[in-house]
């Protein structure tokens, strides 16, 4: 399995979450109430001086209603110009990704990410391929009102806490559940777990 190391993202990352904060009209004591992130450690991502983990990244973007890839996807924000949107929301332009060649590892967390597809706003979704390395164990925080996941498991074995239960999933196979309630992954085995999981927000604008 092939782990980018890109460039650390830690810089865009710090100065677009500000600029969404900003945005929003967000104090600092506003946000940490919302996504239960304390105040120093939303301060530290700002300045770039802390590399959070996914876990703590998805408490971050589901407290202020935002997709994670807006806080993930530089390229996708950048070139964001009408013509692309244009051509992304009318499938003009075929786009091929590689998860190989944008697989990182966010804070050496024991979750892999590649953001495949950045939220699209027509289609109010986006797709990752996670990686849950051995052992690794997350209870997810509810969504707001109305969002799906669908996880669809690729290799390894992994579970999904739906209702309180651990469900296991077997490679092939996958489940779509409502995410506006607490939610979870998990590995217990020994090799890694590979999924492609769709989030779909029917309200958000980014
Ligand atoms: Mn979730």
């Amino acid at each position: 399995m092939t782990i980018t190391q890109a460039t650390n993202p830690n810089e865009f990352l710090g100065a677009t979450l500000k600029s969404i904060r900003n945005k929003q009209g967000w104090s600092l004591d506003k946000t940490a109430a919302a996504t239960g992130v304390s105040k120093a450690m939303l301060g530290q991502i700002e300045r770039g001086e802390s590399s959070p983990t996914i876990a703590i990244l998805w408490k971050i973007t589901t407290g202020m209603k935002i997709s994670l890839s807006s806080l993930l996807a530089p390229d996708h924000q950048q070139h964001h110009n009408k013509e692309d949107l244009a051509n992304q929301t009318t499938g003009n332009l075929p786009i091929f990704r590689s998860a190989d060649e944008i697989r990182y590892q966010p804070a050496q967390d024991d979750m892999l990410v590649a953001l495949l597809f950045p939220f699209d706003e027509a289609l109010g979704f986006e797709i990752y391929e996670l990686t849950l390395l051995p052992h690794y164990q997350r209870e997810s925080e509810p969504h707001e009102a109305g969002v799906t996941e669908h996880v669809l498991l690729i290799h390894g074995n992994m579970e999904v806490l739906l209702n309180g239960d651990w469900k296991k999933l077997t490679p092939g196979e996958s489940v779509k559940f409502n995410a506006d309630q607490v939610h979870g992954y998990r590995n217990l085995h020994h090799q890694p777990a590979v999924f492609h999981l769709v989030i779909h927000y029917p309200n958000r604008h980014k």
